[in-house]
Protein backbone atom coordinates (compact mmCIF):
# COMPACT_ATOMS: atom_id res chain seq x y z
CA UNK A 1 0.00 0.00 0.00
CA UNK A 2 1.27 3.38 -0.89
CA UNK A 3 -0.14 6.46 1.20
CA UNK A 4 0.62 10.36 0.13
CA UNK A 5 -0.56 13.81 2.26
CA UNK A 6 -1.86 15.72 -0.69
CA UNK A 7 -2.74 19.11 0.62
CA UNK A 8 -3.05 17.86 4.57
CA UNK A 9 -5.21 15.29 3.44
CA UNK A 10 -4.37 11.56 3.48
CA UNK A 11 -4.57 9.72 0.23
CA UNK A 12 -4.25 6.14 -1.09
CA UNK A 13 -2.23 5.64 -3.93
CA UNK A 14 -3.73 3.64 -6.45
CA UNK A 15 -3.89 2.41 -10.16
CA UNK A 16 -0.08 2.24 -10.27
CA UNK A 17 0.44 5.12 -8.92
CA UNK A 18 -1.29 7.71 -10.83
CA UNK A 19 -4.47 7.75 -9.11
CA UNK A 20 -5.67 9.67 -5.51
CA UNK A 21 -8.33 8.11 -3.06
CA UNK A 22 -9.38 10.46 -0.50
CA UNK A 23 -8.91 8.19 3.66
CA UNK A 24 -11.34 10.32 4.96
CA UNK A 25 -13.98 10.34 2.13
CA UNK A 26 -13.63 6.96 1.32
CA UNK A 27 -14.21 5.39 4.84
CA UNK A 28 -17.01 7.53 5.23
CA UNK A 29 -15.10 9.85 8.27
CA UNK A 30 -14.32 6.33 10.39
CA UNK A 31 -10.49 8.52 9.65
CA UNK A 32 -9.61 11.51 10.08
CA UNK A 33 -8.44 13.89 7.01
CA UNK A 34 -5.02 14.75 8.40
CA UNK A 35 -2.36 12.44 7.86
CA UNK A 36 -0.52 12.66 10.88
CA UNK A 37 -3.64 11.25 12.63
CA UNK A 38 -4.04 7.99 11.02
CA UNK A 39 -0.33 6.83 12.49
CA UNK A 40 -1.68 6.89 15.84
CA UNK A 41 -4.62 3.83 14.61
CA UNK A 42 -2.16 2.55 11.68
CA UNK A 43 -2.86 -1.10 12.24
CA UNK A 44 -6.56 -0.38 11.90
CA UNK A 45 -6.10 1.69 9.07
CA UNK A 46 -4.37 -0.61 7.25
CA UNK A 47 -6.68 -3.48 8.02
CA UNK A 48 -9.51 -0.83 6.65
CA UNK A 49 -7.08 -0.28 3.80
CA UNK A 50 -6.67 -4.07 2.52
CA UNK A 51 -10.60 -4.57 2.97
CA UNK A 52 -11.26 -1.64 0.66
CA UNK A 53 -8.87 -1.62 -1.95
CA UNK A 54 -9.61 -5.57 -2.41
CA UNK A 55 -12.93 -4.32 -2.90
CA UNK A 56 -12.51 -2.11 -5.27
CA UNK A 57 -13.99 -4.52 -8.24
CA UNK A 58 -16.48 -3.37 -10.48
CA UNK A 59 -17.47 -0.57 -8.30
CA UNK A 60 -14.12 1.68 -8.17
CA UNK A 61 -13.71 3.98 -5.68
CA UNK A 62 -13.68 7.78 -6.33
CA UNK A 63 -10.27 8.46 -7.30
CA UNK A 64 -8.18 11.64 -8.75
CA UNK A 65 -5.57 12.04 -10.81
CA UNK A 66 -2.15 11.71 -7.89
CA UNK A 67 0.69 14.39 -8.62
CA UNK A 68 3.42 13.17 -6.60
CA UNK A 69 5.20 16.47 -6.90
CA UNK A 70 2.17 18.29 -5.15
CA UNK A 71 2.39 16.40 -1.84
CA UNK A 72 3.69 17.40 1.75
CA UNK A 73 5.65 15.09 4.27
CA UNK A 74 4.10 11.91 4.32
CA UNK A 75 4.24 12.25 8.62
CA UNK A 76 3.45 15.85 8.47
CA UNK A 77 3.89 16.31 12.52
CA UNK A 78 6.30 13.23 14.25
CA UNK A 79 6.76 13.92 17.55
CA UNK A 80 10.29 12.85 17.77
CA UNK A 81 12.50 12.54 14.31
CA UNK A 82 15.80 10.41 14.61
CA UNK A 83 18.92 10.72 12.10
CA UNK A 84 21.56 7.96 11.63
CA UNK A 85 25.41 9.32 11.32
CA UNK A 86 28.33 7.11 9.60
CA UNK A 87 25.83 4.11 9.19
CA UNK A 88 27.31 3.00 5.56
CA UNK A 89 31.05 2.08 6.15
CA UNK A 90 31.99 4.09 2.83
CA UNK A 91 30.53 7.33 3.97
CA UNK A 92 32.09 6.25 7.73
CA UNK A 93 35.95 6.00 5.46
CA UNK A 94 35.38 9.25 3.12
CA UNK A 95 34.16 10.87 6.90
CA UNK A 96 37.26 10.01 8.08
CA UNK A 97 36.02 7.68 10.64
CA UNK A 98 35.86 3.89 11.69
CA UNK A 99 32.57 2.21 11.18
CA UNK A 100 30.84 2.68 14.94
CA UNK A 101 30.18 0.06 17.23
CA UNK A 102 26.91 1.51 18.04
CA UNK A 103 24.15 3.36 16.13
CA UNK A 104 25.17 6.99 16.20
CA UNK A 105 21.95 9.47 16.40
CA UNK A 106 21.23 12.82 16.43
CA UNK A 107 18.04 14.90 15.88
CA UNK A 108 16.44 16.63 13.05
CA UNK A 109 14.08 19.45 13.84
CA UNK A 110 10.93 19.70 12.63
CA UNK A 111 10.64 23.11 10.84
CA UNK A 112 12.79 21.75 8.50
CA UNK A 113 10.40 19.35 7.30
CA UNK A 114 9.20 19.66 3.43
CA UNK A 115 7.11 17.85 1.11
CA UNK A 116 9.34 16.04 -1.88
CA UNK A 117 9.63 19.50 -4.39
CA UNK A 118 10.87 22.51 -2.88
CA UNK A 119 13.17 25.64 -2.99
CA UNK A 120 15.55 25.49 0.02
CA UNK A 121 17.51 29.25 0.97
CA UNK A 122 21.16 28.25 1.08
CA UNK A 123 22.64 29.68 4.43
CA UNK A 124 26.15 30.80 4.87
CA UNK A 125 28.67 27.66 4.96
CA UNK A 126 28.92 24.44 2.70
CA UNK A 127 25.61 22.64 2.02
CA UNK A 128 25.94 19.67 1.34
CA UNK A 129 23.46 16.25 0.15
CA UNK A 130 22.79 13.32 2.11
CA UNK A 131 20.19 10.73 0.31
CA UNK A 132 18.58 8.41 2.63
CA UNK A 133 16.28 5.99 3.40
CA UNK A 134 13.27 7.32 5.75
CA UNK A 135 11.22 4.60 8.11
CA UNK A 136 8.16 6.24 9.71
CA UNK A 137 6.77 4.08 12.49
CA UNK A 138 3.45 2.39 12.73
CA UNK A 139 3.36 1.17 16.45
CA UNK A 140 4.59 2.30 19.89
CA UNK A 141 7.95 0.22 20.32
CA UNK A 142 9.94 0.26 23.45
CA UNK A 143 12.12 -2.73 24.20
CA UNK A 144 11.20 -4.75 21.31
CA UNK A 145 13.35 -7.59 19.36
CA UNK A 146 15.35 -6.82 16.34
CA UNK A 147 13.61 -9.44 14.85
CA UNK A 148 10.57 -7.69 15.10
CA UNK A 149 11.79 -4.17 14.01
CA UNK A 150 9.87 -4.34 10.47
CA UNK A 151 6.25 -4.69 12.38
CA UNK A 152 6.72 -1.74 13.64
CA UNK A 153 7.44 0.03 10.87
CA UNK A 154 4.83 2.00 9.03
CA UNK A 155 6.51 2.30 6.00
CA UNK A 156 9.44 4.14 4.09
CA UNK A 157 9.74 7.20 1.88
CA UNK A 158 12.64 9.52 0.48
CA UNK A 159 14.87 11.39 2.42
CA UNK A 160 17.22 14.15 2.25
CA UNK A 161 19.03 15.34 5.21
CA UNK A 162 20.71 17.95 3.82
CA UNK A 163 23.64 19.27 6.30
CA UNK A 164 25.42 22.69 6.65
CA UNK A 165 28.66 21.04 7.49
CA UNK A 166 30.49 24.49 9.22
CA UNK A 167 27.68 24.68 11.77
CA UNK A 168 27.40 21.02 11.84
CA UNK A 169 31.28 20.79 13.31
CA UNK A 170 31.32 23.78 14.83
CA UNK A 171 32.81 23.91 18.79
CA UNK A 172 34.81 21.35 20.82
CA UNK A 173 32.21 18.66 19.79
CA UNK A 174 29.98 18.41 17.34
CA UNK A 175 26.13 19.54 17.08
CA UNK A 176 24.70 18.26 14.28
CA UNK A 177 21.09 18.77 14.66
CA UNK A 178 21.36 22.80 14.23
CA UNK A 179 23.50 22.25 10.98
CA UNK A 180 20.75 19.99 9.97
CA UNK A 181 17.65 21.71 10.45
CA UNK A 182 17.51 25.07 8.11
CA UNK A 183 14.41 25.71 6.62
CA UNK A 184 13.63 23.15 4.03
CA UNK A 185 16.52 21.02 5.20
CA UNK A 186 14.62 17.94 5.79
CA UNK A 187 12.43 17.18 2.64
CA UNK A 188 10.72 13.55 2.45
CA UNK A 189 8.37 11.82 -0.03
CA UNK A 190 6.47 11.57 -2.50
CA UNK A 191 4.57 8.80 -0.71
CA UNK A 192 4.75 6.41 1.45
CA UNK A 193 4.93 2.84 0.62
CA UNK A 194 4.47 -0.37 3.68
CA UNK A 195 7.07 -2.16 3.67
CA UNK A 196 5.05 -5.72 2.65
CA UNK A 197 5.43 -3.86 -1.11
CA UNK A 198 8.60 -4.40 -1.36
CA UNK A 199 10.88 -7.79 -2.62
CA UNK A 200 13.24 -7.16 -0.32
CA UNK A 201 12.61 -3.35 2.04
CA UNK A 202 16.49 -4.20 3.27
CA UNK A 203 17.59 -3.95 -0.32
CA UNK A 204 16.39 -0.93 -2.30
CA UNK A 205 18.69 1.32 -4.96
CA UNK A 206 19.31 4.44 -3.27
CA UNK A 207 21.17 7.38 -4.92
CA UNK A 208 21.14 11.27 -5.75
CA UNK A 209 21.93 13.64 -8.88
CA UNK A 210 23.31 17.27 -8.74
CA UNK A 211 22.37 19.09 -11.78
CA UNK A 212 22.14 15.49 -13.70
CA UNK A 213 25.47 14.51 -12.78
CA UNK A 214 25.30 11.46 -10.20
CA UNK A 215 26.80 11.72 -6.87
CA UNK A 216 25.32 8.99 -4.69
CA UNK A 217 24.76 5.46 -5.62
CA UNK A 218 24.39 2.52 -3.35
CA UNK A 219 22.00 -0.18 -1.67
CA UNK A 220 20.74 0.00 1.55
CA UNK A 221 21.76 -2.98 2.00
CA UNK A 222 24.95 -1.61 2.71
CA UNK A 223 23.83 0.10 6.10
CA UNK A 224 25.71 -0.98 8.56
CA UNK A 225 22.92 -1.17 11.04
CA UNK A 226 19.44 -2.29 9.30
CA UNK A 227 16.42 -0.16 9.83
CA UNK A 228 15.38 -3.24 12.44
CA UNK A 229 18.77 -2.60 14.12
CA UNK A 230 18.44 0.99 14.38
CA UNK A 231 14.34 0.21 15.64
CA UNK A 232 15.80 -2.12 18.44
CA UNK A 233 18.18 0.16 19.24
CA UNK A 234 16.54 3.37 19.56
CA UNK A 235 13.60 1.33 21.37
CA UNK A 236 16.00 -0.08 23.52
CA UNK A 237 16.18 3.57 25.30
CA UNK A 238 13.02 5.63 24.22
CA UNK A 239 9.93 4.83 23.40
CA UNK A 240 9.03 5.47 19.97
CA UNK A 241 5.83 6.32 18.82
CA UNK A 242 3.33 6.39 15.93
CA UNK A 243 4.10 8.86 13.05
CA UNK A 244 7.95 9.06 14.76
CA UNK A 245 10.72 9.84 11.36
CA UNK A 246 13.98 8.42 11.60
CA UNK A 247 16.76 8.95 8.59
CA UNK A 248 18.46 5.69 8.45
CA UNK A 249 21.87 7.40 7.08
CA UNK A 250 23.82 8.11 4.22
CA UNK A 251 25.63 5.94 1.75
CA UNK A 252 29.10 7.14 0.17
CA UNK A 253 29.26 10.09 -2.05
CA UNK A 254 28.69 13.31 -0.24
CA UNK A 255 30.27 16.74 -1.13
CA UNK A 256 32.34 17.28 2.05
CA UNK A 257 33.92 13.41 1.40
CA UNK A 258 35.11 14.58 -2.66
CA UNK A 259 38.56 15.73 -3.25
CA UNK A 260 38.35 19.08 -3.49
CA UNK A 261 34.89 18.95 -1.59
CA UNK A 262 31.66 20.40 -3.53
CA UNK A 263 28.92 22.23 -1.83
CA UNK A 264 25.74 23.01 -3.36
CA UNK A 265 25.25 26.43 -4.87
CA UNK A 266 22.71 28.98 -5.90
CA UNK A 267 20.77 27.42 -8.65
CA UNK A 268 21.82 23.96 -7.90
CA UNK A 269 19.26 20.84 -8.72
CA UNK A 270 19.17 18.29 -6.48
CA UNK A 271 17.25 14.75 -7.41
CA UNK A 272 17.16 11.91 -4.69
CA UNK A 273 15.91 9.03 -5.33
CA UNK A 274 15.04 5.52 -3.88
CA UNK A 275 13.91 2.12 -5.90
CA UNK A 276 9.88 1.79 -5.61
CA UNK A 277 9.37 4.86 -3.90
CA UNK A 278 9.81 7.54 -6.02
CA UNK A 279 11.96 10.72 -5.81
CA UNK A 280 12.80 14.19 -4.61
CA UNK A 281 13.20 17.50 -6.32
CA UNK A 282 15.23 20.15 -4.73
CA UNK A 283 16.06 23.76 -5.90
CA UNK A 284 18.62 25.96 -4.51
CA UNK A 285 18.57 29.74 -4.42
CA UNK A 286 20.54 32.71 -2.38
CA UNK A 287 19.60 34.24 0.99
CA UNK A 288 19.76 37.31 -1.20
ZN1 LIG B 1 22.45 12.00 7.34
Amino acid sequence: MRIANVGGRAKLIVERGLAAVDVADSSGGLFDPEPAALFDRWPEFRAWAAETLSADGDSPLESVPFDPDRTGPPSPAPRQVFAVALNYGDHAAESGHAPPADPLIFPKYLSAFSGPVSQVVLPAGNVDWECELVAVIGRTAHHIEEADGWSYVAGLTVGQDISERVLQRKGPVPQFGLGKSYPGFAPTGPVLVTPDEFADPDDLAIGCEVNGQRMQAARTSDMIFPVPALIAFLAGVVTLLPGDVIFTGTPPGVGAGRQPPVFLAPGDDLTSHIESIGELHQRFVAAY
